[in-house]
């Protein structure tokens, strides 16, 4: 027998319309490109993405069509988001810290219709249009007054594009499955691979976002996502702040301590989120500055592993909850957040701590188990570790036109492959051990470079490190550790070798040490360890 409920699609419209219904006077504020800080409110910006939908009608976009951006966060992405995805559209938001050759791909493979450009990424585009098969429109995320002179052909005016529109428009009744979003995943190896989200997943993921043990986000809420818009829809943060109709705050091209700083204070923020390098930029700010952050109550940090050091700075200088979140661009990319639980607040400050530097507890709609290399799971002891395996209703089922990558990344149960070695615990808190492609095998035992590099940064000398495995004649590989010195260090290969001493098992130890004045890193700013062995593919060891 069927439930008698209705069959209601769940659309990405629904959500605007309901933060302009509801909360129509919350307000949206945005460091615009431009100079000064933006302010209007839920109300006008739908409007305003009335008059963008009517405006890709007019210049012939289809139900389908890609619709680029390559957008720092601001009012005029967010219209975009809501407007493209409304019509049928779909909107694909582009990394501009690629490299050019990576954008020039995304873009042709994508074979976008029109790119929207912010004032600061026009250089980018002009970098690369003469690697540009497609003939897509480029409209410039400005008014007249700050259009500037460009090396691109026919180029449009945003704000022309809405001027004397209708604010009203007629949406159309789409399939909950229609695709609304792309991001291309860059990874460390091969080409960027598309993920392409629909209304269903989205609206779900946003669900999922405001529930309070994953980001929170409520009405009473000011929400400043200094993750960028494309990355992964800023994790989902614009869908879920229209939903929960909270304030939002875009930080635009400002992404340094001050003025993150400004707008936490100056706007109330009470929530806010990002990767650790804008933690540690905030952190240098205010301990420089003396100034404190009243209004804040919470942070979630993802993308890259959280270190005890901030979280303990934030909690106890900035009384500021500081929560470690873990996902990735194929799921949405929310996976698990790390808010202990009732019964954990009795633990010592020192056992919290230990859960609080794990990634986190499953968010309720993704399913996880770590698995063995026969596919077998693993328990949930904290110790056993394997790659972590995941499905669920905002996982991808494989990537936008490319067979190969998904036949990589889905196994043959459907559920998507995370690529991390991880253990669970007891209490369902999962820890990265490393990346399957980082892990290193020494004599038929696995060792962590994470949890290597973790240590290695503990060394007051050591400012940024990592660990690679290279081919040994004995041990099959053999741990390398590659290391940047802080500023005026004096530390000797010796001494920071020893400092591994009681903290590992002694196999564990990197064999040996090289000094680099810097560490090559990906667009999103993880370490780049495919170009770190391409270095050192030559090295051989000692012993
Ligand atoms: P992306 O799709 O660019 O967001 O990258 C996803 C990958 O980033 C994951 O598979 C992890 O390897 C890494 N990652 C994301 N969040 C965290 C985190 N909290 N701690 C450590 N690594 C993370």
């Amino acid at each position: 027998m069927l439930g008698k409920m209705m069959d209601m699609p769940l659309t990405i419209t629904s959500l605007i319309q309901h933060a302009a219904n509801f909360h129509g006077d919350t307000e949206i504020v945005s460091r615009s490109i431009e100079g000064p800080i933006h302010r209007y409110t839920y109300s006008d910006a739908y409007q305003r993405v009335q008059k963008m939908a009517n405006a890709f009608i007019e210049l012939g976009v289809k139900p389908g069509d890609r619709i680029a951006t390559l957008a720092w966060n601001g009012y005029r992405h967010l219209e975009l988001y809501f407007a493209t995805s409304g019509i049928g559209a779909v909107c694909h938001t582009i990394n501009p810290r690629l490299f050019g050759d990576q954008i020039a791909y995304i873009i042709n493979h994508a074979q976008d219709k029109i790119i929207f450009v912010d004032l600061s990424f026009v250089p980018v585009l002009e970098g690369i249009k003469d690697k540009i098969d497609s003939s897509a429109k480029i409209v410039v995320m400005t008014d007249q007054e700050h259009l500037p002179d460009c090396e691109l052909d026919d180029v449009l005016c945003y704000e022309d594009l809405l001027a004397g529109r209708s604010d009203h428009y007629n949406w159309p009744d789409l399939n909950e499955n229609t695709a609304c979003s792309l991001c291309y995943s860059s990874g460390t190896t091969g080409n960027p691979k598309g993920v392409l989200f629909s209304h269903r997943s989205t609206v779900l993921h946003a669900w999922a976002a405001v529930a309070k043990d994953t980001l929170g986000i409520s009405a009473q809420d000011a929400v400043l996502p200094v993750v960028p818009m494309f990355h992964v829809n800023a994790w989902g943060i614009p869908y879920a702040s229209a939903m929960a109709g909270a304030k939002l705050v875009f930080p635009g091209a400002g992404m340094d301590g001050a003025s993150v700083y400004e707008l936490l204070d100056q706007e109330e923020v009470s929530f806010t989120a990002g990767v650790p390098t804008v933690w540690l930029l905030l952190l240098q700010y205010l301990q420089e500055s003396g100034n404190k952050l009243p209004h804040l109550e919470r942070m979630v940090v993802g993308g890259a592993a959280l270190p005890p050091s901030i979280i303990e700075a934030f909690e106890n200088d900035y009384g500021c909850d500081c929560v470690h979140a873990w996902g990735m661009t194929e799921m949405s990319p929310l996976g698990t957040v790390g808010y202990l639980k009732r019964n954990m607040k009795d633990l010592s400050a020192e056992e919290k701590m230990s859960y609080k530097v794990k990634q986190g507890r499953a968010v309720y709609g993704v399913e996880m188990k770590i698995v063995d290399d026969d596919g077998n799971e693993l328990p949930h002891n904290g110790q056993d570790f394997g790659e972590l395996v995941v499905r669920g209703p905002w996982i991808t089922n494989g990537y936008f036109e490319d067979d190969e990558a998904t036949a990589e990344c889905i196994n043959d149960d459907g559920w998507l492959r995370t690529g991390d070695v991880c253990t669970i615990d007891e209490r369902g808190f999962m820890q990265i051990v490393d990346r399957s492609k980082d892990v290193i095998k020494s004599g038929g035992e696995w060792i962590s470079s994470i949890e290597l590099e973790n240590i290695a940064v503990g060394h007051a000398d050591i400012a940024e490190a990592a660990v690679i495995g290279l081919s040994h004649p004995k041990w099959d590989e053999r741990p390398l550790l590659i290391c940047v010195k802080a500023e005026g260090a004096v530390a000797t290969g010796d001494n920071v070798l020893k400092f591994f001493k009681g903290k590992v098992a002694d196999f564990w130890i990197p064999n040996e040490i090289a000094f680099v004045d810097e560490l090559p890193h990906t667009a999103t700013g993880k370490l780049l360890k495919t170009e770190l062995r391409k270095q050192f593919a030559d090295h051989t060891f000692a012993d």
